[in-house]
């Protein structure tokens, strides 16, 4: 399922000898056995532009235009070729400097007319989380495939709605969980689920920021009814997606605690802290932090019988490290970085071609968003929660 990459993961280690204080450079045996096709399709070369897929970006905020939009270069089976805003200036200096025809400019109130248009196949939703299941059920009535953000909606029911409009579309639905097609997180996943870590035990993982209230894109996100929840909406969202990719497992018990700095404007509405537990099938404990008031931190340690992982940064945009410790030593792998939000597009448009069902599809943004509102549930009543 998760080995998308496999091929792309050169090791190169640096082995700290534990006891002796020695450090040896050294290459060892690579646990990735590259299979062909997948080495095949890292090296395949982009697809000639009439055969990629059409996209259009809806909402050009923060992530769009300095993530997304630029990214399309590096895609090897997607083209952006509409956009879709409230603001007409800044949509037109956007088609300008990604090579959009202007003619595929749309905004809120005409976005329903995208069904006419034969050159957009994919529909990509980065707005505010409250919007994204109106915007999702829009476009898959106007007959296109969806991408959509996370997390994928407020309410459970709203991410029913989205899945049942994809259906009755006949249209893919998949939500953006860029994580799941990043290659280091891919390593860890890979390392966690082949035993090389010995029996899993624990998971601890941790995703913080600073809410900035100068930021524009951080104001919505104050905004209950337009964000849904707070830290563990926007981010906890990763660290609970972690302990499900890295253990294949869905967790059957829920406790958690919540915490708000008493006074602090930004948390009137939502919430600053929330730290959670998980237990899963296997055995496996996760320790689980979420936070509007720390600084960055975007860390997943997987604790085995035999070995211990840690990604740190686990879930940047550009930058990750993966680290295995042992009885051996500390040894870091050095995976060639990509372009992340490049792969997830082009695995969106993969399975548009191929009709396949995508590895994220909106049953996984809706699993997400059941958990958070049983972890919120758990916060609230101090009940363990049985899932
Ligand atoms: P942003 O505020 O920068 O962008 C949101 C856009 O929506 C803006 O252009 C804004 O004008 C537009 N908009 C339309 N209707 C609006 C309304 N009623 N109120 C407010 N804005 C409205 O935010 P962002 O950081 O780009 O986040 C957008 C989405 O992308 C969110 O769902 C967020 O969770 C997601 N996101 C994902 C990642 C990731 O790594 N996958 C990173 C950042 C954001």
């Amino acid at each position: 399922m998760f080995d998308l990459l496999k091929s792309e993961l050169s090791r190169r280690t640096l082995l700290y000898k534990a006891g002796f204080g020695l450090i040896t450079l050294g290459i060892v045996p690579a646990i990735f056995k590259p299979s062909r096709s997948l080495a095949q399709a890292a090296k395949e070369p982009p697809m000639p532009p009439e055969k990629k897929l059409g996209w259009a970006v809806v909402g050009l905020g923060k992530f769009a235009t300095q993530q997304i939009i630029p990214s399309f270069a590096e895609c090897k089976r997607s083209k952006l070729v509409a956009l879709v805003s409230g603001d007409r200036p800044k949509a037109e200096q956007y088609a300008r400097q990604y090579g959009v025809n202007p003619k595929n400019i749309y905004n809120y109130q005409n976005y329903d007319t995208i069904r006419n248009n034969p050159e957009v196949d994919v529909i990509y939703i980065i707005l505010p989380n409250a919007l994204h299941a109106e915007y999702t059920i829009r476009g898959a009535q106007a007959a296109k495939h969806i991408m959509c953000e996370k997390p994928m909606a407020i309410t459970v029911a709203e991410c029913q709605a989205m899945i049942d409009a994809a259906k009755k579309a006949g249209r893919k639905l998949m939500i953006a969980y860029r994580a799941q097609y990043e290659p280091f997180n891919l390593a860890a996943i890979q390392l966690a689920q082949s035993g090389k870590l010995g029996k899993l035990k624990s998971i601890v993982s941790d995703h913080g920021r600073n809410l900035d209230p100068k930021d524009p894109a951080d104001r919505w996100r104050a905004n209950k009814k337009l964000a849904g929840g707070g830290s563990l909406y926007d981010i906890g969202i990763y660290s609970l997606q972690a302990t499900r990719y890295i253990t294949g497992e869905e967790p059957t018990e829920i406790s958690a605690m919540m915490y708000s700095t008493p006074n602090d404007p930004r948390f009137r509405e939502v919430e600053e802290n929330v730290n959670f537990t998980l237990r899963f099938p296997s055995g496996v404990l996760a320790n689980c932090t979420s936070s509007y008031g720390y600084s960055d931190t975007k860390r997943i340690q997987v604790f085995g019988s035999d070995a211990t992982l840690e990604l740190d940064p686990a879930t940047d945009y550009y930058k990750h490290r993966l680290t295995v410790k042992s009885k051996n030593g500390n040894e870091e792998r050095n995976i060639q970085e990509q372009n992340q939000f490049a792969l997830e597009m082009d695995h969106l448009s993969e399975s548009i071609m191929n009709n396949k069902q995508p590895k994220t599809p909106g049953e996984e943004g809706l699993q997400d968003v059941k958990l958070m509102q049983l972890i919120y549930e758990a916060a609230r009543t101090g009940r363990t929660i049985k899932v």
